[in-house]
């Protein structure tokens, strides 16, 4: 059998994944359930808040980095391959929000991401400084210190973009998107996995699942105490 990825979900988590083994050459089917304009699941929208400070975890910081990369490529493999239709960084990510922050809570935080995380960053700790870096009026409401990210691509980015440029790649790359596709059972076979949706059966030597929260549901046929390790909890 041919070596073929099907990947279940077609939201951002999936389409990524897709577009990271389409372009190395592997064959790739992404199945979707939604029709082409997707407007359900957890990557529906125009708008996302994607910056390098993350109180939870410098890791946010490295991913942002690593995905404005990615992504940067992705549009490069675009242009070139279709160059009549230029797609640019501005068409998915919005510019950066001002962040307001006590400094006593977030200073060595700051200090350490700009060290490890790559953050970059512009602060007023008074009314005049804040007014003159970053153009704010903050009248009586004085906090400690404002600061501003200034990481490129740090504010907002549109998940409904990405994904149509994520498919457009797929695609590019001989891997195919099937909408309206809901697989409803998964089949372990010698060779890898028969995967059924809409009446027919789609062999593949491997499976990825991302199917967001229905995840666990796809795989309870093949391991039944998946919902044990996995839950919506
Ligand atoms: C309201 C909201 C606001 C958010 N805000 C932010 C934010 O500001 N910043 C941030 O970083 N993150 C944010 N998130 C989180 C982020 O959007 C998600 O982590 C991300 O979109 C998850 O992507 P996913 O591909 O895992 O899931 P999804 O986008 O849900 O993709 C799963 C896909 O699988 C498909 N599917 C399911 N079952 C099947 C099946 N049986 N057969 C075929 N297809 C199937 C679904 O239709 C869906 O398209 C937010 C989430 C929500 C809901």
């Amino acid at each position: 059998m041919e070596d073929t990825i099907v990947v279940v979900g077609g939201g951002l988590i999936g389409s990524a994944t897709a577009w990271q083994m389409a372009k190395t050459g592997q064959k790739v089917i992404l199945l979707e359930q939604q029709p082409e304009e997707y407007d359900k699941g957890s990557s529906r929208g125009e708008s996302r808040i994607c910056r390098v400070f993350s109180r939870q975890h410098p890791v946010f910081g490295l991913v942002h980095t690593r995905t404005v990369a990615l992504v940067k490529e992705l549009l490069t493999f675009l242009n070139a391959h279709d160059p009549a239709t230029q797609h640019s960084l501005s068409h998915i990510y919005n510019s950066s929000p001002v962040t307001y922050a006590h400094i006593d809570i977030y200073q060595t935080e700051l200090k350490t991401l700009s060290k490890t995380g790559g953050l970059e960053y512009i602060y007023g700790s008074d009314m005049a400084s804040i007014k003159e870096l970053l153009g704010l009026d903050i009248g009586e409401e004085q906090p400690s210190v404002v600061f501003k990210e200034t990481n490129s691509m740090t504010g907002t980015l549109n998940p409904k973009k990405l994904i149509s440029y994520l498919h457009k790649g797929i695609k590019a790359k001989g891997g195919e998107v099937y909408y309206a596709h809901q697989v409803n059972s998964l089949e372990l076979t010698a060779e890898g996995f028969d995967i059924i949706v809409n009446n027919k059966t789609i062999a593949a030597s491997r499976l990825m699942l991302a199917a967001g929260p229905y995840t666990s549901s796809l795989l309870q046929g093949i391991y039944p105490s998946i919902s044990k390790v996995i839950n919506p909890r």
